[in-house]
């Protein structure tokens, strides 16, 4: 036996390879940098202008077009369309 580094045998019990397929992998699925990427205020206010439940908005409540009811946003960051947009989904749910 001269050489021994091409056996049939290596898909069983040999070391991990870093076959190009798997580079290919990797790079058809990036680190998922859509989801946190944090939208700016600018667009969090386009979001609620373009928003047809919204009746009038402020930095940190959103008067719902639906109930006619204010709905807090979070303290911490202005235009947060978060806790609106979990009020929105209830609101048309019980009108439905
Ligand atoms: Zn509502």
């Amino acid at each position: 036996v001269t050489s021994s580094t091409a056996g049939p045998s290596s898909n069983s019990n040999g070391p991990v390879i870093f076959t190009p397929e798997i580079a290919a992998d990797a790079l058809a699925h990036p680190p998922a940098k859509r989801r946190r990427a944090k939208r700016t205020e600018e667009e969090r206010i386009e979001y609620l202008r373009s928003d047809p439940y919204v009746g009038q908005f402020e930095a940190y409540r959103v008067l719902c077009a639906s109930c006619d009811k204010w709905i807090r946003l979070r303290p911490n960051s202005t235009y947060c369309s978060i806790p609106w947009d979990a009020h929105r989904k209830s609101c048309l749910a019980k009108k439905m």
